[in-house]
């Protein structure tokens, strides 16, 4: 069995893993997919904003 990070033979006190750095990498990466942050913020273009106002749905009741 090998490193899943680096590929390399696996130690027996590290193992899977080959060494304490890989084993760091892998839990870092484990953290950071449990915890993961939604980046999906996306700024509308300016362009559109001047064209039509934001309340512009508003109309139609009543
Ligand atoms: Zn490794």
């Amino acid at each position: 069995m090998t490193c899943p990070i680096c590929g390399k033979p696996t130690a027996p006190g590290f193992r899977p893993f080959c060494s304490r750095r890989c084993a760091d990498i892998d839990l870092g990466r484990w953290l950071t997919g449990q915890y993961r942050i939604p980046v999906s913020e996306q700024t509308p273009p300016e362009d559109e904003a001047e064209n039509s106002h934001p309340l512009d749905r508003s109309q139609g009741i009543g």
